[in-house]
């Protein structure tokens, strides 16, 4: 094993890690709708109930390229809403060195290696995709030789080595964990083709370096928790986060709500008129403050909710709860 590769400038955290921070990360690819919004209603009111210090981070990095004004709108909608934050908003694509430090990190400690395969090599190579997992698991059979080796070709895809064995963490809310990144998905994606890091690498290096202590997010991001403990580890960052992961809102067909569900932006809903008052009060419904939905504001919401109360099923948006918002 070569020494550790020391940590760049940039590694340093750009906010002080003295007080327990948490953060919002909106993806501004789409545009905020009810299922995200209760994930910052909840995380903005933790933050206030705790004394956590709250960043916006824009993770503008992920999925297609964002259109023009979509970052505005999005720290817009927040505040009407009427969510605050401490510090931010960061906004990921501004400054790729940070990603670039963590990866020649991983890359001279052998722990990552480039690695273009397409999609039907790798399912060609795979055993039959296990129930539950999407991603067809990379083979190790594919791993090229390991060695260190030094950071240099950024227009590839790169791949964490990822260990054998399972990761266990205890989630504040979703309770004792045990995952097994190894078997159900192998070495992933730190690094992509079109230059510049993956999801997972880039919250793993900006929660790091930005002083998150507790992550608060929708359980849709359960099993990433695993792979972002994995590179917490390989890059020496500690401590590592708390983790909460929330309970989804899912459509009628059981599916995560998305667009085939109907317009549930909050932007749609604000054009019709609709308050946030009206808003939160069906999140408030829906997080057990209240047995019905009634109109609050988000302040009376941090002071009620309580997160060892709140059901731990996913719920359900129905057309009664669409028509509520519309005041029908
Ligand atoms: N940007 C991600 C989202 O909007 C959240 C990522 C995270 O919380 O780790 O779904």
């Amino acid at each position: 094993m070569p020494p550790p590769h020391p940590p760049s400038p940039s590694h340093r955290p750009t906010v002080s890690p003295s007080r327990p921070t948490t953060r919002l990360a909106p993806s501004p690819t789409g545009a905020l709708h009810l299922g995200n919004a209760r994930t910052f209603l909840i995380t903005w009111a933790l933050a206030r109930q705790n004394n956590w210090s709250i960043i916006l981070r824009i993770e503008d990095l992920d999925g297609p390229r964002i259109k023009p004004g979509a970052i505005e709108a999005t720290i817009d909608i927040l505040h009407w809403l009427g969510l605050s934050w401490d510090t931010g908003p960061f906004i990921q694509s501004h400054d790729l060195e940070p990603y670039r430090a963590a990866m020649r990190s991983l890359a001279h400690n052998a722990l990552a290696y480039p690695s273009d395969l397409s999609r039907s090599e790798i399912e060609a190579a795979a055993s039959a995709p296990q129930e539950g997992v999407h991603e067809t698991p990379f083979p190790a059979s594919l791993r090229p030789p390991i060695h260190p080796r030094p950071f240099i070709d950024e227009s590839t895809n790169w791949r964490f080595l990822t260990p054998p064995g399972p990761v266990e963490f205890h989630d504040h809310f979703a309770g004792p964990q045990r995952l097994d990144p190894a078997s159900t998905i192998g070495d992933f994606i730190i690094w992509t083709k079109r230059a510049q890091p993956s999801y997972q690498l880039a919250v793993v290096v900006d929660d790091h370096r930005q002083g998150v202590t507790h992550i608060v997010r929708g359980n849709d991001l359960l099993d990433s928790a695993a792979r972002q403990l994995l590179l917490y580890r390989a890059l020496h960052f500690s401590p590592e986060p708390r983790y909460t992961h929330l309970p989804l809102i899912r459509g009628h067909d059981g599916k995560r709500l998305a667009k085939r569900h109907g317009d549930t932006r909050l932007e749609t809903y604000r054009a019709a008129g609709v308050s946030p008052e009206r808003i939160i009060g069906l999140l408030a419904m829906w997080s057990g403050v209240t047995p019905n939905p009634e109109p609050m504001p988000a302040a009376d919401f941090a002071a009620r909710f309580r997160l060892n109360t709140m059901s731990p099923t996913d719920i359900t948006f129905t057309s009664e709860n669409h028509a509520w918002l519309l005041g029908n």
